[in-house]
């Protein structure tokens, strides 16, 4: 590999040079569809980014192309920062280009989005923000053998990727010239090098970005299918709220752009349980390329302003694309904990659940009613609550096709005051109790017993909730 990255980084300073804001090819031979992404280019710069910001950029190759070059994607998240909020515990964001290579900008979208990211943290509070809170999972080029091929819509095997994916495949009958759909599902190795990046990272949002109709997708490709009720609702929100001056071009695939079937879209939304996207850029200053222009003036956030838009919301909202309960504190009182739990995510909460160590260590739970998006219900914990510290964990389905449990670690904190009790959910100062031995010792519950099954894996999980909360940064608007 580092053979072929040196002979990458060669090849790179021979062919391209950054000018502004854009790749320009300097060799008259390179015609459109070889003049970025070129896979060299490409492969340089990942490659010189993973160097730079080593702390927080990790570069992998999700597997080979047809042709045997390497699907780079590059894994984000503050890794070596010694407080940082566990990778299991935060919503994974995936965003992918060029699975059709000529549609360049597409390509240069994601870097961008990449470089932002890199670039900014440390100095941009919503990179940073973004760095320290999600695991962001960018893979640039799908298709590399579309980009040396002259055919950047099809791979090496004259095989549209975006129809090859398992869900719905060979569903819709199109032009197999430009659409072909390989002789099976997922026949192709840059299909299965994708699907291997999902199975290994779970991903909770996906964007795969084409170019150039400025349109935003939705599941499903084929005629008529819809998500999933809830998740319908959650699609459509987000083209009401995010994308609401071009609403019009915000919708399901086959009714938007057209049908299709066997995409990248459907299969992440159906198999992996994401919210799953396919955007279309809008190829502004496209000059002379039908599929969007190599060379550009205008900054990617402004040309591309409202997929900018779109992605940045996912990045700082994705936990309310789907449930996403949260709790506050009603009354501490006889013993008995009552907690006001709100679904502030923008999907229906239908599987939910709390767990309290109460002072008996006893692990007290309940489970939370249907609430749909912005219901709120009040739910009673018996137990023996009283002045101290208790691990409280939120558990949830965070969307209906996907069987990833949502959790949220809190601490309780209750104090005596001269009135009574005074009870809040926040961040304690010293922690959490580890082991019920640590527990306040006026106990007048059930003796603490440390066979309770699952304590003790609960409360570390909890002494992790207070990390996380100590953590956490404040949320940059957007
Ligand atoms: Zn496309």
């Amino acid at each position: 590999m580092l053979q072929r990255t040196l002979l990458a980084a060669a090849l790179a300073a021979f062919v391209m040079v950054p000018v502004g804001h854009a790749y320009v090819p300097v060799s008259s031979d390179l015609g459109p569809a070889k003049a970025y992404p070129s896979w060299p280019v490409l492969t340089a710069e990942m490659s010189a980014l993973a160097s730079e910001f080593k702390d927080i950029a990790r570069l992998h190759s999700a597997g080979v192309s047809s042709k045997g070059m390497d699907l780079w994607y590059m894994e984000i998240a503050d890794f070596e920062n010694p407080d940082r909020i566990p990778l299991s515990a935060r919503e994974v964001v995936y965003i992918d280009g060029g699975t059709h290579a000529n549609e360049y900008i597409g390509v240069i979208f994601v870097m961008h989005v990449l470089r932002t990211l890199l670039r900014g943290y440390g100095s941009d509070e919503t990179a940073t923000w973004i760095v320290e809170n999600r695991h962001t999972i960018i893979l640039p080029l799908v298709n590399p053998d579309g980009s040396v091929n002259g055919v950047g819509r099809l791979n090496g095997n004259l095989v549209n990727i975006n129809r090859n994916y398992p869900v719905g495949w060979g569903d819709v009958n199109e032009l197999p010239v430009v659409n072909n759909p390989g002789p099976h599902p997922a026949s192709e190795s840059e299909t299965r090098a994708v699907m291997g990046v999902w199975e290994r990272y779970d991903p909770d949002y996906v964007a795969s970005i084409h170019c150039c109709g400025n349109l935003w997708l939705y599941p499903y490709g084929m005629e008529g299918r819809d998500p999933h009720p809830d998740d319908h609702a959650v699609f459509e929100r987000i083209c009401d709220e995010v994308l609401a001056d071009v609403r019009d071009s915000c919708g399901p695939i086959w009714s938007t752009i057209y049908p299709a079937s066997g995409t990248t879209t459907d299969t992440g939304y159906e198999l992996f349980g994401a919210n799953s996207w396919g955007f279309e850029m809008s190829g502004r200053e496209r000059s002379g390329f039908v599929w969007g222009p190599p060379v550009y003036t205008t900054p990617i956030e402004e040309l591309e302003k409202e997929s900018w838009r779109a992605i940045f919301h996912a990045f700082l909202n994705v936990e309310k694309y789907g449930a996403h309960p949260v709790a506050e504190v009603a009354s501490v009182a006889n013993g008995a904990l009552t907690l006001v739990v709100r679904n502030d995510g923008w999907g229906n909460l239908s599987r939910g659940a709390i767990e309290v160590v109460d002072r008996a260590g006893m692990v007290r739970t309940a489970r939370l009613p249907a609430l749909a998006a912005g219901d709120e219900t009040r739910v009673t914990i018996q137990g023996s609550f009283g002045a101290g510290e208790f691990p409280v964990q939120l558990s949830y389905q965070k969307r209906p096709l996907d069987a990833k449990i949502g959790v949220t670690n809190l601490a309780l904190l209750v104090t005596s005051t001269a009135s009574g009790l005074s009870a809040s959910l926040a961040s304690a100062a010293g922690g959490l109790p580890l082991s019920p031995a640590s527990v306040s010792p006026e106990s007048e519950g059930e003796p603490a017993s440390a066979s309770v099954p699952g304590f003790e894996a609960f409360a570390a999980l909890a002494a992790v909730g207070v990390a996380l909360l100590a953590a956490r940064r404040r949320r940059p608007g957007f």
